[in-house]
């Protein structure tokens, strides 16, 4: 499977304490996507479930069992590798029920192309392609033709809250590239980054004001 990043502790795309699983690969090509740089499956991105759970495991040994509140899914598309998903699920629902995936496809598309022995297995999807002119700063949608469907009658409850009370948020992480950001941004959020970063002299991408690497921008816009 490609897999591009897993990041812990996420807070800003579900409720509690995450991880989140970025899949490699979304052939959508959405106009104004923020993630173009997992369009294509690298294959430096190719890792193998069990390195993925690996991965998992070391967060829950370091953070103990409770450490681990769900995992939300993104990319790319993560309906892009189906098999991918079909492996991976049913160990992560050992660990949390609580498992939100982003998609480009809409639900009735993914149940249309088998898919739903997937969906069973998950929480929540929030589906549809981003459409930059309708970023409104929806609570975890990065347009507003988006929409969040909770599969998980038994998590209902727990999302309808979350989902009241909520407001979009943004979560630097520090990586050995430079800085990831997670969250569902504002359209104007990467040039407003980019003139703070030049105001404190950060390079960014050849545009010299200091000797640091570029930041990578992340966020789910789907
Ligand atoms: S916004 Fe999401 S669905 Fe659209 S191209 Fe980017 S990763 Fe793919």
């Amino acid at each position: 499977m490609y897999v591009a990043r897993l990041l812990y502790p996420l807070r800003v795309l579900g409720p509690g304490k995450r991880v989140g699983i970025w899949f490699a690969g979304c052939s959508r090509g959405c106009p104004g996507c923020s993630n173009p740089e997992l369009w294509k499956q690298d294959p430096r991105y190719l890792v193998s479930g069990d390195t993925v759970l690996k991965m998992i495991n070391a967060i829950r040994e370091t953070r103990g069992a409770e450490g681990i509140d769900g995992f939300t899914l993104t990319g790319g598309d993560p309906f892009e590798q189906p098999e991918a998903l079909r492996e991976l699920l049913p160990r992560l629902r050992e660990i949390s029920a609580d498992i939100l995936a982003y998609s480009g496809f809409r639900l009735r598309e993914l149940r249309n192309r088998g898919y739903r022995d997937i969906l069973d297995q998950l929480a929540v999807v929030i589906d549809g392609p981003y459409v930059e002119s309708r970023n409104t700063n929806c609570f975890l949608r990065g347009s507003d033709n988006q929409e969040i469907h909770i599969l998980n009658p038994a998590l209902e409850e727990r999302y309808r809250e979350y989902l009241k009370n909520g407001r979009n948020e943004v979560q630097n992480f520090r990586t050995r590239d430079g800085f990831i950001s997670a969250g569902i941004h504002r359209p104007e959020y990467p040039r407003e980054l980019r003139e703070a970063l030049l105001a404190k002299g950060v390079t960014i991408g050849g545009e010299t004001c200091g000797d640091e690497t570029a930041p990578e921008h992340t966020q789910n816009q789907h």
